[in-house]
This record gives C-alpha cells, sequence and structure tokens, in this order.
C-alpha cells in the first residue's frame, strides 16, 4: 500500500525530523529510541536498526493496534509492544522512547523520580516512577512501563534502560522526554550536593491551583 493512500505522510515526515532531532538534543545514541504516531487504528513507527540520518519515509513502519505490520520493507522497533500497549490503554497520540543519560543513571539508583522542581506537574503526576529492569522488546517492559504510567502519567523511567513519554501529538511528546530528561538531570546535580528538599503534595496541588487561577484570570472576558 503506497504510503500517499494511508493519509500518513505529514506524521512520516514528522518522525523523520524528531528522529534526528532525538541525536542531535543527546536524548539517544546511534540507533537507540524510538518513535511513534497514532492516526486512527493504525501507528507510524520508527524501524529497528536503522540510524536515525539514515531513514526515509519509506523505513518508516505502519502497524495496527495489534502489532501486526500493514505496510513497510523494514522491520518495526524492537518496542512496539510497548508503543502498543499505551496505544490500547491511554489516549497517547504519540509516544518517545529514550536512552537519555541523565533518565538512565537516576532510574538506575532510585524507586521514584520525586518532585524537585514544578515542572513536573506537566508529566501528570507529583512524582515519575521508575519501572523494574525488563528485557528490551518484551511483553514484561511493555506491562512494566503501562503500570508506572497509571494515574494518567505521561512518562516513566525504565531501570537500566532508558525513558519514556507519550502526549496528544509527537511534538507534546517530544517536550516531555526533554523535560522528563530535563528533571533526572537537576536531580542528579541536587543528590550530588546533598539530599535535595523535594516539594511536598500540598505545595504542588497550591501550584496546580494558582496556575489554573492565573489561566483563569487571562481568559475571563473583561467587562
Ligand atoms: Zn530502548
Amino acid at each position: 500500500v503506497p504510503t500517499a493512500e494511508l493519509d500518513l505522510e505529514g506524521p512520516l515526515t514528522e518522525l523523520l525530523a524528531y528522529g534526528r532531532r532525538l541525536i542531535e538534543d543527546g536524548l539517544s545514541i546511534g540507533t537507540a529510541g524510538n518513535l511513534s504516531i497514532r492516526a486512527g487504528d493504525r501507528v507510524a513507527i520508527t524501524p529497528t536498526g536503522i540510524p536515525y540520518d539514515e531513514l526515509e519515509v519509506h523505513d518508516i513502519c505502519i502497524v495496527d493496534l495489534s502489532g501486526e505490520k500493514l505496510h513497510g520493507h523494514r522491520t518495526p522497533s524492537t518496542e512496539t509492544p510497548m508503543h502498543l500497549a499505551l496505544y490500547n490503554e491511554t489516549d497517547a497520540g504519540a509516544v518517545v522512547h529514550t536512552h537519555s543519560p541523565a533518565a538512565i543513571a537516576v532510574g538506575s539508583v532510585v524507586d521514584v523520580l520525586p518532585a524537585v522542581h514544578y515542572a513536573i506537574l506537566r508529566l501528570g503526576g507529583h512524582s515519575i516512577r521508575v519501572t523494574d529492569y525488563q528485557l528490551f522488546g518484551s511483553d514484561g517492559i511493555a506491562a512494566a512501563t503501562l503500570a508506572a504510567c497509571r494515574g494518567g502519567r505521561r512518562g516513566a523511567l525504565l531501570r537500566n534502560h532508558g525513558a519514556i513519554t507519550y502526549g496528544p501529538t509527537l511534538a507534546a511528546a517530544y517536550d516531555a522526554a526533554r523535560l522528563l530528561e530535563w528533571l533526572a538531570d537537576v536531580y542528579w546535580r541536587a543528590r550530588l550536593l546533598g539530599e535535595p528538599r523535594i516539594l511536598s503534595d500540598e505545595e504542588l496541588d497550591e501550584h496546580t491551583n494558582e496556575a489554573e487561577r492565573r489561566r483563569y484570570l487571562q481568559e475571563a472576558p473583561s467587562q
């Protein structure tokens, strides 16, 4: 099936652009990491084993929500089950999986990335969970990722492996990946200096309420 008939040309071009950014921004090296976009009941996902700067539109794989390949001459990412678990169980429109260094370092030491900064709220909770170590590409890593994202979390750290984030669009999922790496990096630096102070649930709720109040004031029609 030609990609034009699948009406996925926009998402395919976007996957190439963000794949290159993954390397440029230091969120992965070589062929590591993978990205996908959902379009209805189809998922466009990067193939396994091709460097991002060599990737072309026709290399992107199209699979259905059960993982059946619908289009593409390449092998879909080995982490396709992890991406599909999120599409099947959350409102994800795009998923980004990285091997970003601070995320891996922090995820190999702690069970939870706590709120050293209120920006963590943009990832849908007061902390980010770390999964147990699971073999890459396994149903176990897919299940552990889903469990770590429960309660509306838009990301998780994968122990001794990397990070995963999702969002309504690829731009949002990618921003979440950069934010998660930044939060892990800040926490790492703080831990080098001592035991960091963590924002309490009350302080985080207060922040959310204040942000909503200010947004309301901005949006309220002036009399
Ligand atoms: Zn990986």
